[in-house]
């Protein structure tokens, strides 16, 4: 959960990043940076919390240059905190590189245990580092082909984007699992994890990055018609200033987040080709037709399940109700009355509207439940409210194992589909009746039958080998944003 963007050849290189980070605020809002480069010097500022909290005029006047990356960050494991906030900048014998990383990296302990035996000093407990780390040390000559060493090392999830002097790169891993896209503003090329980044900007899509394509722009390449055309035919392809490759032995196939569908990215986006809003109402519409009930309104739980609610609407006939209103201004960090008020983290974020829902039979929509306990809360909050009856269904399959590659997830022993039977799990939400997506509904709401993507949160079975380490590492995962930050545990990693 973090979203990486990226521009170069554009004049006002910083300023464009900081409107690209406001359009990703969404995927992490604990952390944001930006890095320019400036002919032969590179800028960094960083800072703790959202993007207009940290960065102002003065800030962006601190980073000149036609190139920048940014980066907003939502930690798992890695402790929220400054030193581990990004972009990362090193200085190395390949010369500068700053690099801002969405994903989580597999065997980053067992990297960093090795690196930290031959002598290796790391600032941060990010994952991001020991990637610079094996940039700084690969024998390779040029500064993208050591990244591409670097990153040949790494297993699990990553879309970086990496700043040099004279580069701006792209990455993608062999799976795909992260989204990367790349776009264009009058001809200064843009990467960014969402499509929504270049709407804001007023620029346009050209295509996501290929599973394990590694782009490799120079600072001053314009894209104009023909390189425009050969950046949007695919990946594979050279021309001045411009370099795609595949530097990785081909994988059996692409392994993209479904979760990015179900529930983070932004519905105003193409992911993986596909819009998001249109995949989250058929994943509505699916649900309306496995598991209709008698009902009088259907009430989405904003935001994730406004659109699923619509489909389920659309295939029941049960009219739709907006009744209950999330607050937008909460933010991830406020301070809490000493005598608490019940369920305080909820009620500040959402509320319901009595009229609609006073006397009624109602379906409340959401796109998952994990732990359960904000579900548990909504639904008490219907019948406190005067429901008749509160029937709740869920636009994504029962989720039963930890994300390790870079989505916030608690233990699995929290995720109360993994340990409750579904019954058991309706009794402890207080719900009439409770109902998910099929596995096979949520992969027929995508593309392609959802072949090229990774579904381990519902069925466990992931993509890359695990180690024992990660699978029992510490995730953090706080869906209503009232807990102060856990520190990560002892060599934790974690760049979502
Ligand atoms: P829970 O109370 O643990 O069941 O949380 C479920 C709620 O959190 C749903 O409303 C989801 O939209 C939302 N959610 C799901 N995954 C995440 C996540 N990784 N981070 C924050 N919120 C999430």
């Amino acid at each position: 959960m973090c979203g990486v963007f990226g521009i170069t050849g554009h004049r006002e290189a910083s300023r464009i990043a900081y409107l690209g980070l406001y359009a990703l605020q969404h995927r992490g809002q604990e952390s944001v940076g930006i890095a320019s480069v400036d002919g032969g010097a590179m800028f960094v500022e960083r800072g703790m919390g959202h993007v207009a909290d940290v960065l102002d005029e003065a800030s962006l006047d601190r980073l000149p240059g036609r190139g920048a990356i940014g980066h907003v960050r939502y930690s798992t494991s890695g402790a929220s905190k400054l030193q581990n906030a990004q972009p990362i900048r090193i200085g190395s014998r390949h010369g500068a590189i700053a690099v801002g990383h969405n994903g989580n990296l597999v065997n980053a302990d067992l990297l960093r245990g090795a690196l930290e035996d031959s002598g290796a000093i790391f600032t941060s407990t990010s994952d991001t580092e020991v990637i610079l780390h094996l940039f700084a040390r690969s024998e390779q000559e040029d500064v993208e082909t050591a990244l591409v060493d670097a990153l040949s090392r790494v297993e699990g999830a990553y879309s970086l984007t990496a700043l040099t002097p004279s580069l701006l790169i792209g990455a993608r891993d062999p799976l795909g699992v992260r989204p990367l896209s790349i776009g264009h503003l009058e001809g200064a090329l843009v990467l960014a994890s969402e499509t929504t980044a270049f709407d804001l900007i007023g620029g346009e899509y050209l295509r996501d990055l290929a599973p394990g394509e590694v782009v490799a722009l120079s600072q001053e390449v314009r894209a104009e018609g023909e390189l425009l055309d050969i950046i949007a035919a695919g990946p594979g392809g050279a021309a001045p200033g411009y370099v795609s490759r595949a530097p990785w032995p081909a994988v059996a196939g692409a392994k993209h987040c479904i979760f990015e569908h179900v529930y983070f990215a932004r519905p105003d986006g193409v992911l993986n080709g596909e819009s998001v809003m249109r995949a989250r109402k058929q994943m509505g519409r699916f649900l309306g037709a496995q598991a209709p009930v008698d009902a009088d309104v259907v009430v989405p739980v904003p935001d994730g399940g406004v659109y699923a609610a619509q489909g389920y609407s659309e295939v029941t006939g049960i009219p739709l109700e907006l009744a209950l209103i999330r607050n937008h201004y909460v933010g991830r960090t406020f301070i809490e009355p000493r005598q608490s008020i019940r369920h305080f983290g909820v009620k500040v974020k959402l509320n319901p509207v009595r009229e609609m829902i006073a006397d009624k039979r109602v379906v409340l929509v959401d796109d998952s439940i994990v732990r359960g306990t904000t579900s548990g809360k909504i639904v008490e909050m219907m019948r406190n409210s005067g429901a008749r009856e509160v029937h709740f269904r869920v636009s994504s399959p029962p989720y039963v194992s930890p994300c390790f590659y870079g989505i916030d997830t608690p233990h699995k022993q929290e995720l109360i589909a993994a340990n409750h039977s579904l019954d058991e799990v309706r009794r402890r939400i207080d719900a009439d009746s409770l109902a998910y997506l099929s596995l096979d509904g949520l992969r027929e709401s995508v593309t392609d039958g959802g072949r090229k993507y990774c579904v381990a949160c519902f069925t466990g079975e992931y993509p890359t080998p695990l180690s024992a380490e990660v699978a029992s590492q510490l995730e953090r995962f706080d869906p209503v944003g009232n807990g102060p930050a856990v520190p990560a545990a002892a060599g934790g990693t974690g760049s979502p």
